[in-house]
């Protein structure tokens, strides 16, 4: 299935977690004529604001260019944190400390509203507190994270401490970091079941939910939507394309930057073996520009390792090879451990690292995950919603950011290989 315009979803590998949760075809190829809401998008976002809106009375049809999910929502690695993807300190820096604690805890907000919406809907996801370690690939690293924990420790009253390289040494199987920041608590879950699971509460609240149904192009006066099925009519319509967002609304490509990333996932290994790897089986992360992440795959056995390593268009064969031997030099015990997965998918960065909500010339949007969307989607998402209703209930705190782009920037990031040998030069030098 091909994605409206720029982004071949299809040749950019198999995920993991499609394997316990395969893709699912919705069913139904015929339009209605017309809608309360037409959702674009059945992503984790599209996907939560169908369901308050269907809740809420609303006749809710999803529109999806592919399979629902297809997009990042099922080709991430699961880790669903509680902040934003700028520290505290950057935020301090670049909004002052009032506005910087308001959007901290926002991301708390969105933390427990997705945690308590996995509860309450008794979605089954694998979700487990595993902990989670930010490991400093330079000691200068080391020096700014610790700065950071006090902060975060002192202003927002979360659990972390920092590990020396020693004390690290029982936590991971690697001599390669610096030390480490350890939250205690992190969770990690399974996007394919997260996904599965919004998507049988849509259907049961009353959504219909059309795949391979790409919009080519919006109507906004009229409110039409044109599709490759046809057109419908909506009263109001609301874009949940997050990284794929194409040129059916040029006004919003431009102001998201797709990025690539991409996952591997090994074969089962043997339990020493694991042990060796994770000892304590925590996600973690480094703090490279090009960073790396990896963490046990739920039932223990494997290990997935995620990283940016070229465009996923050039395909699994060539990003995976790029992975495994990052993984390798790692983790030099699995020199002989097959892979089973590798894929890719884009990332939707923000230029000021925020997600966004609002009102575009009558359409509504939620999107900018910046990958960090596994708690932030669905309460995003969420948050639309009730605006769309009328009933919202933060005070709209991300909706006074503005909706930024570059000049001359039409949405495709032709910049970005000059940005990444750029990082990848400063991640030498350790900056
Ligand atoms: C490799 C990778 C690793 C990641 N790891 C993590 C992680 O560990 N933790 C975390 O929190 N986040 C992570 N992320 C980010 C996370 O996946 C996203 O933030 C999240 O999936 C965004 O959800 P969404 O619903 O907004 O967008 P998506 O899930 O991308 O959904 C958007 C949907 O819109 C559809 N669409 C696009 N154009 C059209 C059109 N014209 N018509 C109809 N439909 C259309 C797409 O097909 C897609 O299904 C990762 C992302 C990647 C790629």
């Amino acid at each position: 299935m091909a994605i409206s315009g720029r982004l071949d979803i299809a040749a950019t590998g198999y995920p993991y977690w499609w394997d316990a949760t395969p893709l699912v075809d919705p069913g139904g190829t015929v339009l209605p004529g017309e809608v309360d809401v037409v959702v674009i998008g059945a992503g984790w976002t599209g996907l939560s604001a169908a369901l308050t809106l269907a809740r809420a009375g609303r006749d809710v049809l999803v529109l999806e260019a592919n399979a629902p999910g297809s997009g990042g929502s099922t080709r991430n690695a699961g880790a669903f944190g509680n902040n934003l993807r700028a520290s505290l300190s950057r935020l301090i820096e670049r909004y002052g400390e009032s506005t910087a604690l308001d959007l901290a805890q926002t991301a708390q907000h969105a933390f427990a509203f997705s945690k308590n919406l996995i509860e309450s809907e008794q979605i089954d996801c694998d979700l487990q507190d595993l902990g989670r370690l930010t490991c400093a690939y330079h000691p200068v690293h080391y020096e700014s994270m610790a700065r950071e924990a006090e902060l975060v420790q002192r202003v927002l009253g979360v659990d972390c401490r920092m590990l020396t390289a020693a004390e690290l040494r029982g936590e991971l199987g690697t001599d390669q970091y610096h030390g480490a920041e350890l939250k205690e608590s992190s969770y990690v879950m399974h996007p394919g079941k997260y996904l599965l699971g919004l998507l049988e509460r849509c259907r049961s609240a009353g959504v219909t939910i059309l795949g391979d149904t790409p919009v080519t192009q919006l109507h906004r006066g009229e409110k039409e939507v044109v599709t490759s099925r046809g057109k419908v009519r909506a009263k109001e319509i609301l874009v949940a394309t997050n990284a794929y967002t194409g040129d059916f609304l040029p006004e919003l490509k431009r102001k998201l930057i797709p990025t690539g990333a991409n996952i591997i996932v090994t074969e089962a290994l043997e339990e020493s073996l694991m042990r060796a790897v994770l000892p304590r089986e925590r996600m973690a992360i480094d703090t490279r520009r090009i960073y790396r992440a990896f963490r046990p795959t739920p039932d223990g056995k494997r290990l997935l390792f995620a990283g940016r390593s070229s465009d996923p268009r050039r395909g699994p064969q060539h990003n995976g090879e790029i992975l495994r031997k990052q993984m390798v030099d790692l983790f030099p015990m699995l020199a002989n451990t097959e892979l089973s997965h590798s894929w890719g998918g884009y990332v939707g960065f923000t230029f000021d690292y925020l997600p966004h909500l609002g009102e575009l010339d009558g359409v509504h949007y939620a999107m900018g995950l910046n990958a960090a969307g596994a708690s932030m989607a669905p309460y995003l998402g969420n948050q639309i919603a009730l605006r769309m209703l009328g009933q919202r209930d933060d005070d709209g705190l991300l909706e006074r950011f503005e909706f930024k782009s570059w000049p001359f920037y039409s949405g495709e990031p032709w910049f970005l290989p000059y940005v990444l040998a750029l990082y990848r030069l400063l991640d030498k030098l350790g900056r």
